[in-house]
């Protein structure tokens, strides 16, 4: 069991920021009780700042973290970029994206994010030959994020063919394809086998949920066969949705219908199921994925960052979807930037202010991500997974709320002023499932932010020519 105080917390809406709080963890990992008010029990962590549940990730591709700055100089839209995002997954092998993921999972850690969903789709070696275990790849990533300590979700993603008129893999693409929807669910069985959770998944261990890449990547009967998996063993279920127009033109061209209603008649859209992206959803997209009761994956970074537009995120909202973050190809990893983008995204496409209260922002990028991806509801509560990040105040950035000259703010404010002003640098501590895995901003066992720069930059230089 260990004891956490904090400054000052935040306990959701309602309760909003309280001082003096005491969570307790225990041997599973989840908080077992929370005291607000209290005095620091003996051998207590502290933790300075405002403490927020943890970061998470629900969308990530932990290899296109060798794109950043790679690719920002050159014209182009999406597809364009695409192409160096292949030129990179032509060179990964499972030593090689273990170490960039582990890499990438530190930064995410010492950004503040503590769950990440990986939703993986680099399966197999060139030509599309498997590995000796088909699952090789997955279980690099997997044991990045072991040895990284974050939390995660291997969401392992169908991907059967180039386009929606059924074109087949080339190149590359081959990497990502099994041989039909059956041999990709044959696959993941064998995954599950070896991962299938116990009640509480320790640390360590994955929780895994499936994808169908796109519409562009699966046909129809196979989302339907990604659909049941997810279905039979209560798995969360993913898909790119309407990142691009164009997927749209397409998909309308071949099916006569929107990518949306494809998924609808394949049986993809329910509770269980998020939706990335989303961006170019028509009006009636937005009501039906509002009646299915989908969460919604925004990526605001990224999506500015490939030029993909402005996704309708409050008008999904209005019609009866959730809503989580992710920082997909890892333009920035930064999880106060990629929640206040949605906000601010919206601002400029609609030119009105205060679409989204900051609570509700701040539940997206906690609670809504953990309900993503399959774990128990982010959020300071007895039953979570002790999952906290403690925010310092006493930067310029986060400055304003009357916090540091004593005066109480009000509590939202002071929530603003993080959620507004804060950056990665700002983040002092992390906690994943009752453990210290970053502290004072240096990782516990990967070393000092320099450290992890240093491990990301070799990662890097090993798959991509500098
Ligand atoms: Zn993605």
């Amino acid at each position: 069991v260990s004891a956490f105080f904090a400054e000052l917390a935040w306990l959701g809406a309602e309760a909003g920021v309280v001082g003096g709080v005491v969570v307790e963890s225990g041997a599973g990992g989840q908080i077992t009780s929370v005291r607000p008010g209290a005095e620091a029990p003996p051998g207590a962590v502290r933790l300075p700042g405002l403490v927020l549940p943890g970061f998470v990730n629900a969308h990530s591709h932990a290899f296109h973290r060798a794109l950043r700055g790679r690719s920002e100089s050159h014209s182009g839209d999406f597809w364009t970029w695409r192409d160096f995002m292949y030129a990179v997954a032509a060179t990964l092998e499972p030593d090689s994206y273990r170490e960039l993921a582990t890499a990438t999972y530190a930064e995410m850690l010492l950004a503040g994010y503590t769950t990440v969903g990986e939703f993986h789709y680099l399966h197999h070696a060139a030509g599309g030959v498997a590995y000796a275990d088909p699952n090789e790849m997955g279980l690099a990533l997997v044991g990045a994020a072991t040895a990284a300590g974050i939390r995660m979700t291997l969401i392992d993603a169908c991907y059967l063919q180039a386009g929606v008129d059924g074109s087949p893999l080339e190149g590359v693409q081959l990497r990502f394809g099994d041989a039909s929807g059956e041999a990709w669910a044959g696959r993941v069985e064998r995954l599950a086998a070896r991962y299938e959770a116990a009640d509480v998944v320790p640390l360590g261990l994955p929780r895994l949920g499936v994808a169908a890449h796109s519409v562009r990547a699966v046909p129809e009967a196979s989302i339907a066969t990604v659909a049941a998996v997810a279905a039979d063993h209560d798995w969360p279920l993913h898909v790119h949705v309407s990142e691009q127009r164009r997927e749209n033109e397409e998909c309308l061209k071949v099916t006569g219908r929107t990518p949306t209603d494809v998924l609808k008649a394949a049986g993809a859209l329910s509770g269980s199921t998020t939706v990335v992206h989303a961006t170019h959803a028509s009006a009636g997209d937005v009501a039906r994925l509002g009646l299915s009761g989908v969460c919604i994956c925004a990526c605001p970074t990224t999506e500015r960052d490939l030029g993909d537009g402005v996704g309708p995120f409050s008008d999904l909202s209005d019609a009866g979807t959730s809503l989580c973050i992710g920082s997909d190809s890892h333009s920035v990893l930064d999880p106060f930037e990629e929640t206040r983008a949605i906000e601010l995204n919206e601002r400029l496409a609609l030119e009105r202010r205060g679409l989204w209260r900051v609570p509700a922002l701040l539940e997206a990028a906690t609670s809504g991500g953990a309900a993503s991806l399959g774990w128990p509801a982010g959020g300071i509560a007895i039953g979570n997974p002790c999952d906290l990040v403690a925010v310092r105040l006493d930067s310029p950035g986060v400055a304003g709320s009357g916090r540091l000259a004593g005066a109480v703010g009000g509590s939202e404010q002071l929530l603003a002023c993080v959620m507004f002003g804060a950056a990665p640098s700002d983040v002092d501590t992390v906690v994943v499932g009752g453990a210290v895995v970053v502290e004072a901003g240096e990782h516990t066992s990967l070393g000092s932010r320099q450290a992890v720069a240093e491990r990301l930059d070799r990662a890097i230089t090993a798959v991509v020519a500098p």
